[in-house]
């Protein structure tokens, strides 16, 4: 039986790897600066990580969510010692797109409302609001979503405030940067709006960190640094370092009821064991405070590119955006330096969004092998 072949593939078959360092069939090394699209947060195959799946699946990998799983309590105890979001509720499930999907859904419930609004440049996975950029990304948009999704100008408070008081929105769900669109993001000033307007309009705010979360830009989440309060944080990616898991945090003014959501495989021992360790890793190892050491150390190399147009993003979800498409230089960077970076909608840029245990000897052999081929 032949694939179905949805992804373009770069010719590398990885079948081992230890923190930052990918190895292909043949033996040879990469350096991986794009973290299989920022999922790889404590760098793969951490050896707590690689014994908390091995001894939970030896033990018991997988029970119905109908039975008990402290695990699943003892994930909301201790994600909230690590981003401070005490209030919230935990609801797991197992990827992105599946965590907006329910946000969307419970946003809908809670007020009985059924547009959305999403941004311009947005993505959140393959969901009704993944249309986004749609000609751009080449996504297919289901076919009702055209009617249901207002897209809005990111910083527009105008027009967001003119849909709202139509009354019709359940939900505005926003990237505080923005991931596959190009790394944009908006003042304080504007997301402090936003949520004040959610809130004067009985409209749900979602907050999409399954990119930005989980220490990526330095903050747990990346709406914390505009002091906002989301009534909905979709998590993913990073919280698993490679295993699928994927869950929301829900504001408690939303009440659960039974049947209300629900997964089979969601919040299942395995995926609870890895999501434990990731955030045990985190918290040992001060990761948090390494993005923001190697953030810095990154952004000051930078300027010493005189051909870079401009750095975006923040923390260690960065991009280098050039005067020139770079398709061919991350090739090189792949071909003969054995780099990995990733591509946004915007031609220009390289997005580097690399495992979170990063060292300044990494960044070094980037810009060596950059400024080589530039
Ligand atoms: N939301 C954002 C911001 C993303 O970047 C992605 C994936 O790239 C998703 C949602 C979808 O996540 P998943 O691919 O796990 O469904």
């Amino acid at each position: 039986m032949s694939l179905f072949n949805v992804y373009p593939l770069f010719d590398i078959t990885p079948v081992k790897a230890k923190d930052l360092a990918v190895y292909d069939n043949n033996g040879v090394e990469y350096l991986d600066l794009y973290g299989g699209h920022a999922v790889i947060s404590i760098g793969h195959s951490h050896p707590k990580y690689v014994s908390a799946i091995t001894n939970q699946v030896s033990a018991l990998g997988f029970y119905s969510n109908a039975i008990q799983n402290p695990l699943q309590e003892s994930l909301a105890d201790k994600l909230v010692k690590l981003s401070g979001c005490k209030d919230y509720q935990l609801f797991l499930c197992n990827s992105g797109a599946e965590a907006n999907e329910n946000a969307l859904k419970l946003a809908s419930f809670h007020n009985g409302k059924k547009k959305i609004l999403a941004f311009k440049n947005s993505f959140h996975g393959r969901t009704s609001a993944a249309v986004a950029a749609t000609d751009d990304l080449k996504i297919v948009a289901p076919l009702n979503a055209q009617q249901d999704v207002d897209f809005v100008e990111l910083g527009d408070l105008r027009t967001v405030e003119t849909i709202l008081k139509q009354n019709q929105t359940c939900a505005v769900i926003i990237e505080c940067i923005q991931g596959v669109g190009g790394l944009d993001q908006s003042s304080t000033e504007f997301y402090q709006g936003l949520d004040k307007l959610c809130k004067a309009n009985n409209t749900i705010l979602i907050a999409d960190e399954v990119q930005s979360g989980y220490g990526r830009t330095g903050d747990f989440f990346a709406f914390q640094k505009h002091g906002i309060q989301p009534e909905i944080i979709s998590l993913a990616k990073g919280m698993g370092n490679g295993f699928p898991i994927g869950g929301i945090l829900i504001h408690p003014e939303i009440k659960a009821s039974f049947g209300l959501l629900g997964t089979t495989f969601g919040g299942n021992h395995l995926a609870c064991a890895a999501g434990l360790a990731v955030l045990d890793v985190i918290e040992e190892e001060n990761l948090m405070q390494n993005v923001n050491d190697i953030s810095d150390y990154f952004m000051e190399k930078a300027k010493s590119l005189p051909q870079l147009k401009s750095i975006k993003g923040r923390g260690l979800m960065l991009g280098l955006e050039f005067n020139f498409p770079v398709a061919e230089l991350r090739k090189k960077l792949i071909h003969h330096h054995k780099i990995f970076t990733g591509s946004a909608k915007n031609p220009n840029l390289i997005r580097i969004l690399p495992p979170l245990t990063i060292r300044k000897k990494h960044i070094d052999v980037f810009f060596e092998a950059l400024k080589k081929e530039l």
